[in-house]
């Protein structure tokens, strides 16, 4: 687990000036779970890994791993300390004269481990993250994917309860990708890892976390579960996961559509809401994706009226009976009034 309680981090800007990038932010992140910290440039995601990873001290909060406050320690505690942290990074700066076996051996060997529990431990990490067959490969000898897939055994050497995973995917061609964060959700369940995965990536954000948080100009400004933001018609987040194209058309009603989690697959409620209202629905764009086992949808769709003419609030409630939620984003002039 990991707790992160109101982090403040300053930097002396070149004119002399403060200029403060962390603005009080708060994480919690438990075992067996993966959390993205999302956001644009400059945004402030890498100070907060810099300070997760303690190669950034903050100025005042805490950083709290299984209940113990890494912001607090400095010397030989920290370095200590540093060990319930593994961090794997955009390059995963793998030395290049030593074979992926001893690259991933630094770090144990770095503290005297002796040598057979340094095998046995490098022979369990190369199994687990599926490159026993690479073992004495050099780094140039391995592709993107796999330089990763050793660079996040390698962090897993010392056995830590938190990874942090900072751009981790970012670089690598999808396929390569879907196989750093598979074997990232697989490790977390192995490891009880608390997993910090700092990405732009909406897609690996889909792919692979449980939950997002969203930094802008150095503070949280949403949070969540995955699932919940995109079964939240308003969420900004959500509409960033799965964005919706612009659609235009000429229905009595545009509405946005999102599913709630406990929507059946097999749910055909298009079929049945049409001849319920006799509505005709038009599907203008979106997306549905299954995410967890369950449905995930966000959809924008126009209602015509085949018959009489409904209000919206009508459909909307028919439509959350069939465990869609959904918001007005237009009507046609006649229909405003009964809005
Ligand atoms: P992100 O990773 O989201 O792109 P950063 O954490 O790199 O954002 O940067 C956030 C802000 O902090 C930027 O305005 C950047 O210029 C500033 N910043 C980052 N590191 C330093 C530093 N060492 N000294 C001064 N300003 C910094």
């Amino acid at each position: 687990m990991i707790d992160i309680d109101r982090l403040h981090k300053s930097y002396l800007t070149p004119d002399g000036g403060v200029s403060e990038v962390l603005k009080g932010v708060s994480l919690r992140v438990p075992p067996c779970s993966i959390t993205a910290v999302v956001g644009p440039s400059g945004a402030g995601k890498s100070t907060l890994a810099r300070c997760i990873s303690l190669l950034e001290r903050p100025d005042s909060g805490s950083i709290r791993v299984n209940d113990q406050d890494l912001s607090l320690l400095s010397g030989e505690t920290l370095r200590r300390a540093r060990r319930s942290i593994g961090t794997v990074f955009q390059s995963s700066a793998l030395l290049g004269r030593k074979t992926a076996a001893q690259n991933i051996a630094l770090p144990l060997a770095y503290l005297g481990v002796v040598e057979h529990e340094i095998r046995a431990r490098v022979g369990e990490l190369l199994e687990n993250v599926g490159l026993s067959h690479k073992a004495d490969f050099y780094p140039a000898q391995l592709s993107g994917g796999q330089r990763q897939r050793i660079a996040i055994a390698r962090a897993l050497a010392l056995r830590p309860t938190v990874l942090l995973a900072d751009e981790a995917t970012s670089g690598l061609d999808p396929q390569a990708t879907a196989t750093v964060l598979d074997l990232l959700r697989k490790l977390k369940e192995e490891y009880r890892l608390a997993i910090v995965l700092i990405t732009h990536e909406m897609d690996a954000v889909r792919a692979a976390a449980d939950a997002v948080a969203e930094i802008r100009d150095g503070a949280i400004v949403q949070a969540g579960s995955v699932r919940e933001l995109l079964s939240r018609p308003d969420s900004l987040l959500g509409e960033q996961l799965l964005p919706l194209a612009p659609a235009a058309a000429r229905a009595d009603l545009l509405l946005r559509l999102s599913y709630r989690h406990d929507v059946p697959v097999a749910n055909d409620w298009i079929g049945r809401l049409s001849q319920q209202l006799a509505l005709r629905i038009d599907l203008l764009g979106g997306h549905v994706e299954m995410i967890d086992g369950r449905l995930a949808g966000r959809l924008q769709a126009g209602v015509s009226f085949r018959g009489e003419r409904l209000s919206a609030g009508q459909v909307l409630d028919a439509l959350a009976q069939l465990g869609i939620a959904a918001e007005l984003l237009d009507s046609a002039p006649a229909l405003q009034e009964a809005v």
